[in-house]
């Protein structure tokens, strides 16, 4: 059965189907979606402004239950969808069970947060006069999701979307669609009035171009890379719209001398390699300080020789396959250049064969690399590090802050002077000590500076910066 596109309230086949693939079993097809025309997002984006002036008005209350609801929802079925999230990217079933519970919290979060939504009211600056700050919907929202967080981005953009009162129109990665498919079905049967959130599955190409021409889209929220990033920014630009990106990263770990070496490893690990090093706060770019860098390379190797590689929904498996074969084929460019840089490969980076076909590749890590290498300074994102060997703290941090990313930065140390500077001087958006870079809370902000992130932060309470837009009414009583 082909799964549809939700457009305004009605499910609609596309114009043709696609195939989701298996990453870890490309004999295994997920499912065939509909694939949306231009005309059908163009519908939708009608869809949304049209449901956009009841919504934006309706009860907390009525707001509050659906996105309760959904999360409720969610999280009875987690084990079936972190299946169908893990079948279709990759990651292995633990992180894609872990994702889907998070998807659920943030439903939850956002349920609480339709609750709280509170103004000010100020004396003014002139006699007799009342001055109210309020907070209201933008109106129609465009949603464009990457491949990496098939359930928990689209929850982290729509759950506040709903919750401030927008209409949504939503386009998720053509490689994942299955998540997303799943969380619209749900919230469109949690009670959502039709043209509220309208799905449209295709290429981004045209799909996601017909969002980014509309002038009736009022903010568009993208994750994604650094190039189509840009064409959200400039297409916002000219139909003066709000837009908010997520890109890339080149996250550095520092390793100082003082680190417990079993901290720094498993941090390092963790950042590199897990979620096949697919994802936007993963780091490969380690700075080590030459006190301890032998040893840590060497604990690292051992790791890494340990590291099961196989089917994501396999049990035992700590890393799964690769998204798909364009992404495999640029993680092993970069291992080619990496080489030819000169740096040396000193563990994995083999293609891997397993029971099924699937896109395997052995976690690799580089020594000898410098941060002018483009291994050091280019998003691979794909299982693939470097090591950068430097004298002490203060080269590691200089070191750490060269790069055009800024989204986060890591650091292993048992001195509370050089974790403090860490955190006050790392050029970044979130900081972590004696942690892997990536892994976040769903109630805080998300996001970076620099070339990875523009606009407000994402998640939290700071999400209200992004889907709602400040009134100030003055009463002369
Ligand atoms: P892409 O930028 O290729 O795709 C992101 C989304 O944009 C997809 O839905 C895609 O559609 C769509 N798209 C493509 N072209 C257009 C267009 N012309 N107009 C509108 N939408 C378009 O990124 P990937 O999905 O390949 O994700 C990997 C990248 O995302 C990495 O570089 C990674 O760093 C970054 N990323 C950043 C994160 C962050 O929070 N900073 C989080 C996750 C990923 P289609 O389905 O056709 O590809």
């Amino acid at each position: 059965m082909v799964q549809k596109n939700l457009i305004d309230g009605e499910w609609i086949a596309g114009s043709g189907a696609f195939r989701n693939i298996n990453p870890s079993d490309t004999d295994d097809v997920v499912g065939e979606y509909a694939r949306a025309s231009a005309d059908d997002a163009r519908a939708a984006i009608a869809a949304a402004k049209a449901a956009f002036p009841a919504w934006s008005r309706s009860g907390i209350l009525e707001r509050h239950a659906i996105l309760r609801k959904t999360a409720d929802e969610i999280l009875a079925r987690k084990d079936e969808l972190g299946k169908l999230l893990s079948r279709e990217e990759g990651k292995t079933l633990i992180e894609g069970i872990g994702e889907t519970v998070r998807a659920s919290q943030i439903f939850d979060f956002f349920a609480g947060e339709c609750l709280r939504l509170a103004g000010e009211v100020l004396p003014s600056a002139r006699p007799n006069i009342g001055v109210e700050i309020t907070r209201e919907p933008v109106g129609v929202v465009g949603i464009i999701t990457p491949w990496n967080f098939p359930i928990a981005i689209p929850a982290w953009k729509i759950a506040p979307a709903l919750c401030y009162g927008n209409t949504v129109v939503f386009k998720p990665a053509e490689l994942v669609p299955g998540s997303s498919w799943a969380i619209v079905d749900i919230l469109h049967r949690a009670g959502l009035p039709k043209g509220v959130l309208n799905l449209v599955m295709g290429k981004g190409s045209v799909v996601g171009q017909a969002m980014l021409d509309s002038p009736d889209v009022h903010a568009i929220t993208f994750t994604g890379s650094t190039g189509t990033g840009k064409r959200v920014a400039l297409a916002s630009v000219e139909h003066n719209r709000k837009y908010q990106l997520e890109m890339g990263g080149k996250n550095p770990f520092v390793v100082l001398d003082d680190a417990d070496l079993s901290v720094a490893v498993e941090a390092a690990v963790n950042s590199a390699f897990f979620s096949t090093g697919q994802r936007c706060t993963a780091s490969s770019r380690i700075i080590v300080t030459e006190g301890i860098h032998d040893r840590f390379v060497a604990a690292m190797g051992e790791r890494i020789k340990g590291l099961v590689v196989d089917d994501a929904l396999k049990a035992g498996t700590q890393i799964g396959p690769v998204v798909d074969e364009s992404q495999l084929n640029q993680d092993t460019d970069y291992i080619a250049i990496g080489r030819q840089e000169g740096a040396k490969l000193a563990f994995g980076g083999e293609l891997l064969k397993r029971d099924t076909p699937g896109f395997y590749l052995q976690p690799a890590l580089f020594t000898e690399a410098t941060n002018q290498m483009r291994i050091s300074r280019e998003e691979i994102f794909g299982p693939v590090a470097a090591v950068i060997r430097v004298r002490d703290y203060d080269e590691a941090l200089s070191v750490a802050n060269d790069t055009p990313f800024g989204l986060s930065s890591g650091i292993a140390t048992t001195s509370l002077k050089h974790a403090t500077h860490f955190k006050r001087n790392a050029e970044a958006g979130m900081v972590m000590v004696n942690l892997p870079t990536a892994g976040v809370d769903f109630h805080v902000p998300f996001g970076g500076r620099k070339g990875s992130s523009h606009g407000s932060r994402e998640q939290g309470r700071y999400a209200a910066e992004f889907y709602t837009t400040v009134k100030t009414a003055y009463t002369s009583a």
